[in-house]
C-alpha cells in the first residue's frame, strides 16, 4: 500500500526578531502532532535540512526591507500553494517601520561607518504589499494556539477560526475589570485585534496594541477618550507608533497627532 504524501511546511524569515518562529517551536505538546501531519521541509530556525519545494503551506515571518527581500518573497510565493504571514513585522512592517516616517539616508549616514555598502529600501513594508497572501496572523509575537489553528485549518482545507474583534471582548469573556473605566488608565484595547487573551488588562495595565488594529477600529474616538484621561498629543502619537505603526489605521491616526 502506498503511503499518502505528507503536506510540506516551510517557514521563511525576512526582517524580524525570530520571535514568531519561536512560537512554533514553543508549541511543545502540539509540535509532535504537527510533525506527524506535515513534513517540515524548510525551517532553518529548527534544522539545516532542506527539502526542495514546491511547498503546500509557507509561514512567512518578517517585513520587506531590501531589494533582495523583494525578489526572495516573489520566489517564496511562486513555490507555495498557500502563504500565511505571521506577526506584526510580516503583517504591518513591524517596529522597523518606524523608519518609514523619517529619512532613511539620515539613519544610514549616522549608523554605518561605510554607508555606501548599505543596500536598503526607504520603507519597511508588510508581505501583502508585494505578493498575494492567503491569510494574515497578527501579534507581536503571535499566539501559538492561533498558529496551530491556522496550520490545522489550511491542512484541512477550511478557513481559520480566529476572531477579528477587539481585545475588549476578551476582557469581558475572562471577567477582567476594565482598566479605563475602573482606574482611568489609557488602553488601546477597544481598537486592537484580539488574540492575546487580554493579557495586559488582566495585570491592571492598558493594552498598547501589539496585535495591531481590529477590523473597523474607531481610532479617532479612542484618541478623544485618551485626551479626556489626560494623555497629551505626543503620548497619543507615540502609542500609535509601536510594533504596528505602519498598519493603515494606526499610521493614519498617528499622523493626525503629528501635526
Ligand atoms: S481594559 Fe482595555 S481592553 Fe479591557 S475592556 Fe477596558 S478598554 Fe477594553
Ligand atoms: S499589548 Fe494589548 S494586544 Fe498586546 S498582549 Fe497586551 S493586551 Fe494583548
Amino acid at each position: 500500500m502506498t503511503r499518502k504524501r505528507k503536506p510540506k511546511l516551510a517557514v521563511w524569515k525576512f526582517a524580524s526578531c525570530d520571535g514568531c518562529q519561536l512560537s512554533l517551536l514553543d508549541c511543545e505538546d502540539e509540535l509532535l502532532t504537527v510533525v506527524d501531519e506535515v513534513e517540515i521541509a524548510y525551517f532553518l530556525e529548527a534544522s539545516r535540512a532542506v527539502v526542495k519545494g514546491p511547498y503546500d503551506l509557507s509561514l512567512v515571518e518578517g517585513s520587506i526591507t531590501t531589494p533582495l527581500d523583494v525578489r526572495r518573497i516573489q520566489q517564496v510565493r511562486q513555490a507555495s500553494k498557500f502563504l500565511v504571514t505571521i506577526g506584526a513585522c510580516a503583517t504591518a512592517g513591524g517596529i522597523q517601520a518606524l523608519r518609514n516616517f523619517k529619512d532613511i539616508n539620515e539613519f544610514i549616514s549616522v549608523v554605518y561607518a561605510r554607508p555606501e555598502y548599505i543596500e536598503t529600501l526607504d520603507k519597511s513594508t508588510p508581505i501583502a504589499n508585494h505578493v498575494f497572501v492567503d491569510f494574515e496572523l497578527r501579534g507581536c509575537p503571535i499566539n501559538k494556539r492561533q498558529l496551530i489553528e491556522v496550520i490545522s485549518a489550511f491542512l484541512q482545507g477550511r478557513k481559520p477560526n480566529t476572531p477579528a474583534h477587539s481585545v475588549c471582548i476578551e476582557c469581558k469573556l475572562r471577567g477582567t475589570v476594565c482598566v479605563m473605566v475602573a482606574h482611568g488608565t489609557p488602553c488601546l484595547g477597544p481598537i486592537t485585534h484580539t488574540g492575546c487573551g487580554a493579557i495586559c488588562p488582566s495585570y491592571h495595565r492598558g493594552c498598547y496594541g501589539c496585535f495591531g488594529p481590529m477590523e473597523t477600529p474607531n481610532t479617532a474616538s479612542l484618541s478623544a477618550w485618551w485626551s479626556r484621561l489626560g494623555a497629551k498629543e505626543q503620548d497619543i502619537l507615540r502609542v500609535f507608533r509601536g510594533f504596528n505603526a505602519y498598519a493603515e489605521a494606526f499610521r493614519k491616526e498617528s499622523e493626525v497627532h503629528e501635526k
